[in-house]
């Protein structure tokens, strides 16, 4: 059965017909259905893709159903472009910072934004082919375009077809919010879905949202060359991080000359001659600014609607999205959901960790809880801000006491031989024990660094351990093991200090060799005494 749906993505370049030609091929022939998948996936976003092809590796049936892009958010409108656009930002920051290490660069630095953003384009078309449809095809799943919706307890429809599944998951993932803000849908804005589609620079550009997606794309359009404004009705970025690794954050944005606009509520936009009018209210003062696009980063939806979840019997509502237990089971027993259709933590990891859960949960009866993962993220701004596990205000309210170690970058020599001193390592350990129980990283690879924590934690490794692992110098990773140094001294208490100082009193006299002396002389004796016993017998 021939799909018919083409999808186009823009700009309609060879990359970018490359990746429709991967991730929604137009000529595409769903198979024909026939008897009962061991699972059906809907949504071939990671969570799906991941679904997908272990359940299909494990020699299960499985049709995998994508309404629009296979790949979904993060390989076509997420990580995958934004990470690449950050990539070329950051060389622009790096030329333009050259001098700081000496290296003069004679004459303006120009970014090419229409260049950046081609090759933000050519290497996503170029990483499309791991989600391609026709590798899936390979791997023996099969694979539906078009619009799937649950028609009862057990079956799905997908063009024209109704597929019976023994079980299912729901991996549909979720969406930009957009804001009711007045005169906003008139003037137009950007949200993830279509900033990626820019070949021209904005030159002012108004980011409504200082979370991850509007604090990292802030940056990266300030350094390819947009005057930037970021609207965050809270008062620190990255509302979710301790107020002490955001602050570290809005004092390199303040540099850079990103306008940081907290506690800041846009309240309508206007169209004028020049562009798009923002008025809003900051400490109880009527402003506004001029841009030419406004970003949207204010949160993610559920993709709830049109699923037949009724029908199916599995609860949700529009906020939290698919309602699971800890084994990721919807209220229907044969319906799992994985990714951000259900989760609180919206990361391709996490999806891609839950789908590995469904696998073992729906096929072999397992009983893999995902409110056990140890699940990290990171920030990928520059510096990034990574956090696994527990934040102290976290542990405050479960009545758990912490111990918390922090190890500034600035006493981390490569930290300052890399001039990336603004940073820290922090770790909670639970009071009186080295059990890690959570931490923050502020530091150029954050990313990178948190894993070791990360793993520390997953393999039930104290703090004390990481003291013990020898880390290459200099690496800014050192700032982990001086932190658990830091731990270390702790167990040095007076008592301890008092019994060292003594024992080492000792050792500078010659009582050690005349405590050996007389050990040895007693041995003697001891010997001659047996022998002479010995004899007399
Ligand atoms: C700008 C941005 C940057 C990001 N950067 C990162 C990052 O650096 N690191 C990170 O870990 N995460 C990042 N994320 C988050 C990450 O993209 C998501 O957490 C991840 O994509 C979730 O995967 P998923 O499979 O649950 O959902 P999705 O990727 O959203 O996939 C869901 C799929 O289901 C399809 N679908 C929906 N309804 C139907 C239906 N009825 N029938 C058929 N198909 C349907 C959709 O078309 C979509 O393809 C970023 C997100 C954004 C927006």
């Amino acid at each position: 059965m021939n799909h018919k749906r083409a999808i186009r993505v823009m700009p309609e370049d060879t990359y970018n017909q490359t990746l429709v030609g991967n991730v929604h091929p137009p000529l595409w022939k769903n198979p024909v259905a026939s008897g009962r998948y061991n699972l059906v996936v809907i949504g071939a976003g990671t969570a799906g893709l991941v679904s997908a092809a272990g359940a299909a590796g494990l020699g299960a049936k499985v049709a995998l159903i994508e309404k629009h892009l296979i790949g979904g958010d993060c390989l076509n409108v997420g990580c995958v472009p934004s990470k690449g656009v950050i990539r070329a930002s950051r060389a622009a920051h790096e030329v333009r910072t050259a001098g700081r290490f000496g290296v003069q660069i004679n004459g303006d630095v120009e970014v090419d934004f229409a260049a950046a953003m081609e090759r933000m384009r050519k290497l996503r078309s170029r990483i499309s082919f791991h989600d391609s449809a026709e590798r899936f095809r390979s791997l023996g799943v099969d694979v539906y375009l078009g619009e799937g919706r649950f028609t009862g307890v057990d079956t799905v429809e997908v063009a024209d077809q109704t597929l019976q599944f023994s079980r299912a998951v729901i991996a549909t993932g979720a969406r930009a919010i957009a804001l009711p803000i007045e005169g906003l849908a008139d003037a137009g804005y950007l949200t993830n879905e279509t900033v990626f589609t820019l070949t021209e620079r904005p030159q002012r550009l108004a980011v409504i949202g200082g979370g991850p997606l509007g604090s990292e794309l802030s940056q990266a359009f300030h350094r390819l060359g947009s005057k930037v404004s970021i609207f965050e009705m809270s008062d620190h970025l990255l509302g979710r991080e301790d107020s002490d690794a955001a602050a570290i954050l809005q004092t390199a944005f303040s540099r850079e000359g990103i306008e940081l606009l907290l506690r800041a509520a846009p309240k309508r936009i206007e169209t004028v001659e020049d562009g798009k009018r923002i008025l809003f209210e900051q400490n109880g003062e009527e402003r506004s600014i001029v841009v030419d696009e406004i970003l949207l980063g204010v949160g993610r939806a559920p993709n709830v609607e049109g699923l037949g979840l009724d029908l199916a019997g599995v609860d949700y509502d529009n906020k939290s999205g698919v309602l699971v237990d800890d084994y990721l089971q919807t209220a229907n027993q044969r319906i799992y959901a994985a990714g951000d259709i259900c989760l609180p933590y919206k990361f391709t990891h996490t999806a891609d960790a839950t789908a590995r859960i469904v696998i073992q949960n729906a096929l072999f009866h397992g009983r893999k809880k995902w409110t056990s993962l140890t699940i990290p993220w990171t920030t990928y701004t520059d510096p990034e801000v990574a956090h696994v596990g527990m934040y102290e205000r976290d542990a405050k309210e479960q009545g758990i006491e912490v111990d918390t170690f922090i190890r500034p970058l600035e006493e981390v020599d490569r930290a300052i031989l890399d001039g990336e001193e603004e940073g820290f390592v922090k770790v909670h350990v639970k009071r009186g024990t080295d059990k890690i129980l959570g931490a923050t990283i502020v530091a150029s690879h954050a990313g990178e660094m948190i894993n070791e924590i990360s793993l520390a934690m997953v393999g039930g490794l104290g703090l004390k351990t990481l003291a013990n692992v020898i880390h290459p110098y200099p690496t800014q990773a050192e700032a982990v093991r001086q932190a658990a140094d830091m731990y270390n001294r702790t167990r040095l208490t007076p008592f301890v200090r008092k019994a060292f100082r003594f024992w080492l009193s000792l050792a500078r006299t010659d009582f050690w060799d005349r405590l050996r002396h007389y050990k040895e002389n007693a041995r003697d004796e001891l010997q001659r005494i047996l022998c002479a016993l010995r004899n007399e017998r």
